[in-house]
């Protein structure tokens, strides 16, 4: 091995740092492999890298709000939910990372180390059985070439390490895990939930799970994480580690054994694939200051971009053995791609319980686990969804919500109003051939990459769970007391979920499929698709924490595969 090879091999590389990326450096590190993750963005080192994890409203020059300015200067990604003048560094500039709807797509991206861990809203139920099974039992989708048996080990590994609250509720449709102490449901809550079981039966309206340290366990006070504060600012970045991301988590937890290598600024042009061995053998990087190009080479290549940037570096991996990308002997790499329904929600008032107070804030909602088409294909759509829920009381008598100004005003807020109500919901969709990203035959980024192409859409099927989501939310707030109930369709534009999904699919057969059941491309066993690309449908549940346990499931395979020599 030549000295130049020699200083730019590792036994693992890991593309992105992200949820799934921290991971994968975390299991492959703690099994003793020298890792490197390369990452596109700039560092951000845990608390250190936090500038307004702790700035009071006044502090900021627009009090955390955006200005006109703001809006013009980034449509597309200030329009991710949560996004403001307090997190804006912690998302990319529309300008400076372009991609090509050929229908309109919103896709939301944070390019740094730690990914969109920083900001993710950290909703954290596991998929039930329905969701593995269900697309190909009812003729929407192929077979995954896993269930729910074979990840439940490895979400409670997850679980463990990260920590999630929640409570056991028995559900067959969002089964139980490995959970801290759920936070308080206020009364109106209380009283939904039950009224809502008296109603439906089969309907339960219970703790989401969070990845929220609501009563931290040794493993994470050994991380340097301690009680979450429910301050809600969590997507500032949390200085106490409250919540998990990799930054404060994964990537420390990896950097101690010693065998941590990241390489912030390193775009991943494409994996290089060797004919003769039949193999990859490393991955093409471009530095993203000095644009100087750079081959480091590995044993194995974890690839954790985000789903549609895995795509893209899959895509743009050519080779006389795969000229239309790696382990794309099918044509399928980049097709199937899908995403959650977020277009609808409901809204209404709960009279009375003015006795009723609850004390600070609080970062998690409740969920109504999908009750549509579990055991049966009930409706006149695939798939079903889960309802996040909240309830609060406003701030003032409401009189004073439309926004008035003044001392009475003033005074009127310091007292607790009304109690409000909502639901909304998130779908599964179904996966299609037609809804697909491909790479630009003629443009290209500052890098000299090939730019996205997004051709992703909405079809008939999310029209009609969005009617019955609005239908059934409606009622049930009804049946629960709530009055004014009113039924919101946003209309958005795919990619605005954040749950972006598939491209280079799991599945049994090669033929229909990119990957196999460790995560392995088919034609290629030394590269490692674990983040959402991988999806074979995308179920009804929050998907990153299955991406971790996926992961973490499949370095565990490729390094015993390491081991005995097949890798
Ligand atoms: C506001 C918000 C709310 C969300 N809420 C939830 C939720 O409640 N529950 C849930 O399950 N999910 C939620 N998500 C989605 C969740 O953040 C993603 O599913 C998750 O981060 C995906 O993990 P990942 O590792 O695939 O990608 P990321 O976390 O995005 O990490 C990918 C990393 O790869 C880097 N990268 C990309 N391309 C390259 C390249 N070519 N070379 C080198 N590096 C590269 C990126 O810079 C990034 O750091 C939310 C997201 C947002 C923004």
């Amino acid at each position: 091995m030549s000295k130049g090879i020699d200083k730019n091999t590792y036994d693992a590389i890991v593309i992105g740092s992200g949820i799934s990326g921290g991971w994968a450096a975390k299991e492959l590190c703690e099994q003793g492999l020298k890792t490197l993750v390369l990452e596109r963005g700039r560092n951000v080192e845990h608390v250190k890298d936090y500038p307004t994890a702790n700035m009071p409203p006044w502090d900021f020059k627009h009090r955390g709000r955006m200005t006109t300015a703001m809006l013009k200067e980034d449509p597309l990604i200030s329009k991710a939910a949560g996004y403001g003048e307090d997190n804006a560094h912690f998302f990319v500039k529309d300008k400076d990372h372009p991609y090509i709807q050929e229908k309109p797509f919103d896709w939301i991206r944070g390019y740094q180390v730690g990914g969109k861990s920083l900001t993710w809203g950290r909703a954290c139920q596991r998929w039930s059985q329905y969701e593995f099974t269900n697309p190909e039992r009812y003729g929407y989708g192929i077979a995954w070439p896993i269930g729910y048996d074979d990840v439940a080990p490895w979400y409670s590994h997850v679980e463990k390490f990260i920590g999630v609250c929640g409570n056991k509720d028995g559900l067959e449709s969002m089964p139980d895990g490995e959970f801290l102490p759920p936070f308080d449901m206020n009364a109106v809550q209380q009283t939904i939930s039950k009224k809502i079981s008296e109603h439906y039966p089969d309907r339960h309206l219970v703790h989401a799970r969070w990845a929220h340290l609501t009563k931290p366990n040794q493993i994470h006070l050994d991380q340097g994480r301690v009680q979450c504060q429910a301050r809600n600012l969590c997507m500032r970045g949390c200085p106490f580690g409250g919540y998990f991301s990799s930054n404060s988590s994964t990537l420390p937890w990896a950097k101690r054994t010693g065998n941590l290598t990241v390489r912030p600024f390193s775009v991943v042009h494409s994996i290089i694939y060797d004919e003769k061995l039949g193999k990859a053998t490393g991955v093409r990087v471009i530095d993203t200051n000095t644009k100087e190009q750079t081959d480091y080479f590995a044993r194995i290549i974890f690839l954790n971009a985000s789903a549609l940037n895995s795509n893209l570096v899959l895509l743009n991996s050519k080779s006389k053995r795969f000229p239309n990308g790696l382990g794309n002997d099918n044509g399928l790499l980049g097709k199937y791609v899908a995403f959650q329904n977020y277009r609808a929600s409901v809204g209404g008032e709960m009279e009375g319980y003015l006795d009723s107070y609850y004390y600070g804030r609080n970062p998690t909602e409740l969920i109504l686990a999908n009750y549509r088409n579990l055991n049966t294909q009930e409706t006149d759509y695939f798939g079903g969804f889960t309802t996040f829920m909240g309830a609060n009381r406003e701030r003032g008598p409401a009189e004073t919500q439309n926004g008035e100004i003044g001392a009475a005003y003033k005074d009127a807020l310091t007292e607790p109003g009304r109690w409000t109500v909502y639901m909304y919901m998130q779908g599964e969709t179904v996966p299609k051939i037609t809804n697909h990203v491909r790479l630009s035959d003629d443009q290209k980024d500052q890098w000299g990459i090939p730019l996205l192409i997004t051709s992703v859409e909405y079809d008939a099927n999310d029209e009609r769970m969005v009617k019955d989501f609005l239908t059934q939310s409606k009622e049930m707030l009804e049946k629960a007391g709530c009055t004014n109930v009113s039924t919101y369709e946003n209309n958005q534009a795919p990619g605005l979920d954040i749950h972006e999904m598939g491209g280079c699919r799991m599945g049994k057969d090669p033929a229909t499929s990119l990957l196999n059941e460790w995560n392995q491309l088919h034609l290629c066993k030394n590269v490692f698709v674990t983040d959402g690309a991988c999806m074979t449908s995308t179920g009804n549940q929050s998907p990153s924490i299955l991406y971790m346990a996926l992961t973490a499931r499949a370095a565990t395979y490729a390094v015993g595969e390491m081991k005995k020599g097949n890798l």
